[in-house]
């Protein structure tokens, strides 16, 4: 996912990091010849790249991880709203009606919390 550029700061080991609109963060080293990034060194080149956007990988990392925690949360609202129905006697169709209205009705904001939390604790 693409993510502009809000500012720059050092780290503790004086590269300087790029921030980003998401709340990520890029090290943007300059380290030749491997790495050539001349305007990272002047507040000028710094400042002529703010807004330019980066892929964020740790983004796309809080994605993924958002819609696998989302599936499992919606697989299992709707897996034990059928064994209650299967449990309550209801046919294979009211079963289902059940599974159905029990995954509009999850509450996916903790799923998505924890997602994101673990992603955080990573990242
Ligand atoms: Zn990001």
């Amino acid at each position: 996912m693409k993510q502009p550029i809000t500012g720059f700061h050092l780290d503790e080991e004086n590269h300087w990091v790029a921030d980003l609109g998401c709340g990520h963060r890029q090290h943007m080293r300059h380290d030749p010849p491997w790495m050539e990034r001349p305007w990272i060194l002047t507040e000028e080149g710094r400042r002529s790249r703010l807004g330019v956007e980066l892929e964020c990988n740790r983004c796309d990392e809080a994605g993924r991880a958002v819609a696998e925690a989302v599936r499992e949360a919606l697989a299992s609202a709707a897996r034990q709203a059928y064994e209650d129905g299967g449990m309550s006697g209801l046919c294979a169709e009211g079963r289902w009606d059940l599974a159905l209205d029990a995954m509009r009705a999850a509450d996916l904001t903790p799923a998505i919390r924890r997602a994101l939390g673990q992603e955080r604790q990573d990242g």
